[in-house]
Formats: C-alpha cells, sequence, structure tokens
C-alpha cells in the first residue's frame, strides 16, 4: 500500500479522499491555490503545497505544479477527484511518466472514454446499448448528414466527440434546421474543445439518467455496484441524486450492470468508472463513460457498504478486487442533495462568509462538505459547497429523513440552494419517483410562470 497520496484537487472532495487515506493509515499532501489555503482539509494534511494563484488555470490545471509537488514531497500516487485534471489523459499520461501512480485507469483508457465516438465504438463493440444514431463521426457531405438524421429519425441531437459538462449539443427538430444546426455544433465544438468532430444521435424525449457504477481492477477482474438515478437535473448538471432507481427491477440491474462489468474487462478497464445510461421504454442507451469517482458516489456507498474511494486507492496500489460480485448486496435506499452557494431561484452564484453553519445529524444523515464556520467560499470555482446524504430501509424513510435534514441544516452569510431541494423534496410528482430529466426544468419554468 502507498504510504504517502498527493490529492489534486479542492473542496469537499479533497477532503473525502483525505478522509479515505488517513483511514487506511495513508499519509497525505494537499496540493491548493492561494484563495484555498484556510481550507480545512489544507490544514489537516500532513503537507500542502501552494501550487498557484486562485484562477484554475495557474493552479489545480497547472500539470507542471502537481509533478513538482509531488516530487518535493516523495507522494508515491496522485488522486485527481473529480473535474479538473481528473478525465486528461495527458496528465494521467505525464504523472506515470513521471514515475508516480495515477489513482484512476490508465491513460490510453481515458482517452478512447474521452472522445464520445470513440468511446461509443468501444461499446457497441462491447455489446452495451447504445442510442441509436450515426455510425462514428457525421460526414462532411451535406446529402449524407441529411440522409442519416432520416435514418435515425427526428427529433435528432447533434454532439461533439470531445464535448462535456452538458456543453457542445444542438437538438434538431426538422431537416430545415439539420445542416445550419451541425455546422453551428461543429464551430463551437472547435472553438471549445479544439476538435470539431461531431455525431448524431436520436433525441429521445423523456428518458430518465440512470448510471451503473463499477469497479475493476488490472487482473480484469470487474463488478458493479448498482445503479443512481441522477435525472434530476438544470442544464444538464445534477443536483439530486439517488440509488436505487426508482421502479428498476433486480433483473434489469442485473442484465445492465453485468454488460458494463464485462465491458469492463473487454476494455480493460482499471478502477472505478460509470456507465451513463438514458433510460426510456425499459431500455438503457449509453451515452458517455466517466473514467473517475463522481459527485454522487456516496448514494451507492450508503446502499452498499463499500467505500469506493477506498477501493480506487487499493486497486491502483496493484491489489485484486477484495469483492466478488455476489458478494455486493443492495440495502435500503440513499439520495443526495447538492448544496450549492447560489440564489436557491435564479441561481447566481453567491460566494462569501458563512458567519453561521449548523450542520444536519441523526440516524442515516452523511454530510460531505469541507465548510465550516467562518470558512469563505471563493468565488473562482465551482459552486457546490457540500452535498447531504440522507440513508433509510426504503426510499420513504430516506425522503422523511432528508426533509428533517434539509430543516435542520443553517447556513447562513451566503445564499445557497436548500429553500430549492426543501421545495422539490414536498413535490408530489418527484417524491413519486421516476422523473425524466426534464422535470426540474419545467417546474421552474412553472415555478416562475406563477403557476406552481
Ligand atoms: P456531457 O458529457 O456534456 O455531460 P452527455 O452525453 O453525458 O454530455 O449528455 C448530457 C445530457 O444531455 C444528458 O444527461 C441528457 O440530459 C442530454 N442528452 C444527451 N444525449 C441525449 C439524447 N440522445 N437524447 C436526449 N437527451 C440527451
Amino acid at each position: 500500500m502507498f504510504e504517502k497520496i498527493l490529492i489534486a484537487n479542492r473542496g469537499e472532495i479533497a477532503l473525502r479522499i483525505q478522509r479515505a487515506c488517513r483511514e487506511m493509515g495513508i499519509k497525505t499532501v494537499v496540493v491548493h491555490s492561494e484563495a484555498d489555503r484556510e481550507a480545512k482539509y489544507v490544514k489537516l494534511a500532513d503537507e500542502s503545497v501552494c501550487i498557484g494563484p486562485a484562477p484554475s488555470g495557474k493552479s489545480y490545471l497547472n500539470i507542471p505544479a502537481i509533478i513538482a509537488a509531488a516530487e518535493v514531497t516523495d507522494a508515491q500516487a496522485i488522486h485527481p477527484g473529480y473535474g479538473f485534471l481528473s478525465e486528461n489523459a495527458d496528465f494521467a499520461e505525464r504523472v506515470e511518466q513521471s514515475g508516480f501512480v495515477f489513482i484512476g485507469p490508465r491513460p490510453e483508457t481515458i482517452r478512447l472514454m474521452g472522445d464520445k465516438v470513440s468511446a461509443k465504438d468501444a461499446m457497441l463493440a462491447a455489446k452495451v446499448p447504445c442510442v441509436p444514431g450515426s455510425e462514428g463521426a457525421l460526414p462532411d457531405s451535406p446529402e449524407d448528414i441529411v440522409r442519416t438524421a432520416r435514418k435515425v429519425g427526428y427529433p435528432v441531437i447533434i454532439k461533439a466527440a470531445g464535448g462535456g459538462g452538458g456543453r457542445g449539443m444542438r437538438v434538431v427538430h426538422s431537416e430545415a434546421a439539420l445542416l445550419t444546426a451541425v455546422s453551428m455544433t461543429r464551430a463551437e465544438a472547435e472553438a471549445a474543445f479544439g476538435n470539431p468532430t461531431v455525431y448524431m444521435e436520436k433525441f429521445l424525449e423523456q428518458p430518465r439518467h440512470i448510471e451503473i457504477q463499477v469497479l475493476a481492477d488490472e487482473y480484469g477482474n470487474a463488478i458493479f455496484l448498482g445503479e443512481r438515478d441522477c435525472s434530476m437535473q438544470r442544464r444538464h448538471q445534477k443536483i439530486i441524486e439517488e440509488a436505487p432507481a426508482p421502479g428498476i427491477t433486480d433483473k434489469q440491474r442485473h442484465q445492465i450492470g453485468q454488460v458494463c462489468a464485462e465491458a469492463c474487462s473487454r476494455i480493460g478497464y482499471r478502477g472505478a468508472g460509470t456507465f451513463e445510461f438514458l433510460y426510456e421504454n425499459g431500455g438503457f442507451y449509453f451515452i458517455e463513460m466517466n473514467t473517475r469517482v463522481q459527485v454522487e458516489h456516496p448514494v451507492t456507498e450508503m446502499i452498499t457498504g463499500v467505500d469506493i474511494v477506498q477501493e480506487q486507492i487499493r486497486i491502483a496500489a496493484g491489489e485484486k478486487l477484495r469483492y466478488k460480485q455476489k458478494d455486493i448486496v443492495i440495502r435500503g435506499h440513499a439520495m443526495e442533495c447538492r448544496i450549492n452557494a447560489e440564489d436557491p431561484f435564479s441561481f447566481i452564484p453567491s460566494p462569501g462568509k458563512i458567519d453561521g453553519y449548523h450542520p444536519a445529524g441523526g440516524p442515516g444523515i452523511r454530510i460531505d462538505s469541507h465548510i465550516y464556520q467562518g470558512y469563505t467560499v471563493p468565488s473562482h470555482y465551482d459552486s457546490m459547497i457540500g452535498k447531504l446524504i440522507a440513508y433509510g430501509d426504503t426510499r420513504d424513510q430516506a425522503i422523511a429523513r432528508m426533509r428533517v435534514a434539509l430543516s435542520e441544516m443553517a447556513i447562513s452569510g451566503i445564499k445557497t440552494n436548500i429553500p430549492l431541494h426543501q421545495e422539490l423534496f414536498m413535490d408530489s410528482t418527484f417524491v413519486r419517483g421516476g422523473t425524466s430529466i426534464h422535470y426540474l426544468e419545467e417546474r421552474l419554468a412553472k415555478l416562475k410562470k406563477g403557476s406552481i
């Protein structure tokens, strides 16, 4: 096992990784920007290294500074968390070339999955069901594009091969709008991701977002840890996640989970990963694979008892997977609210000093957050300041506990989206379960019009 790990991230996930390391007796090095100097996890780390000024381009994305920090502190491995460099194949490669272990998949796997066209090809070859669409990238010829769209059937969605974070996508409802949409998406993709390649998919009208968590070791063993439902999204950003997904049967879970685990063995996947699917009319359609730990991993940990971050570390250290599929038993239900420092209804970010903080507690409640009273939320980064997770024997109990927890959570000095979560946990349609990815935005639009 490693003696010392460098954490190349910030905020709640830096603390989460640090906790996993400390529990395992591993020393931690935290790299941080000038804006995060006072963070609690920086003080709790065995060592910390300032890698640059607040803007992430100069700190959390500064590859040479991170490698240098690992060198001067004698860290053996680097955990990239999520976001920042976590899915950057060049970073993973540089880490390994510099003699450190990258806690994640091999660089070539990250590269394969980072290009959505090659990812989809690999998934089709591994018999993972995908959204119907173009075979690979869209060709240049307008006639071919028109022909492909007719075959797929409108509405279609044009997506950038290099896209991410909900950007680089355009829905097309009719042939008249098709070619303009393709050239606009190409131009945007070139500007945003340096790659003009686009592909086409059938646009599913009312899907849910259901994803499968996997763990795989470097010896070809792979298991799945059930699914999560992350359909409550705004602008393709998840805000509430739960596990298991309402209405998914054991049989469905096993079928799709098995397909994902087999795909891992086939592509030589290593580490924790997530297969994201759209789910409509009983069918799963692969959209992309995330080759890192996800924000929503705690709901899976709550229902399986598996510590996903610790398993990532064990796998990276070359250990064989400790679990067989039959060891994974799903018990109870977990829900997670992402707590953001923002206005609950206008979504305008609200950084600043937290002058009062009273976290929720009680049975089944977990809070993953780095905030404390007196902490200043910097304006330079993502607005998520923590996650509130509620576990119960049943979904109803998890919901009841979440309602109580939300009412107990008191954060003052900045605005948070807790009031929005409180409303959503009283919404009868959401509470019934199984809402589509459009539900939250439709509801917010109604709220704005005053019709709720
Ligand atoms: P990103 O990497 O930017 O997150 P994804 O491919 O995961 O892109 O898609 C993000 C979101 O866009 C999905 O969760 C879904 O809401 C929507 N989306 C993507 N593909 C389709 C599709 N074929 N039909 C309907 N919605 C889609």
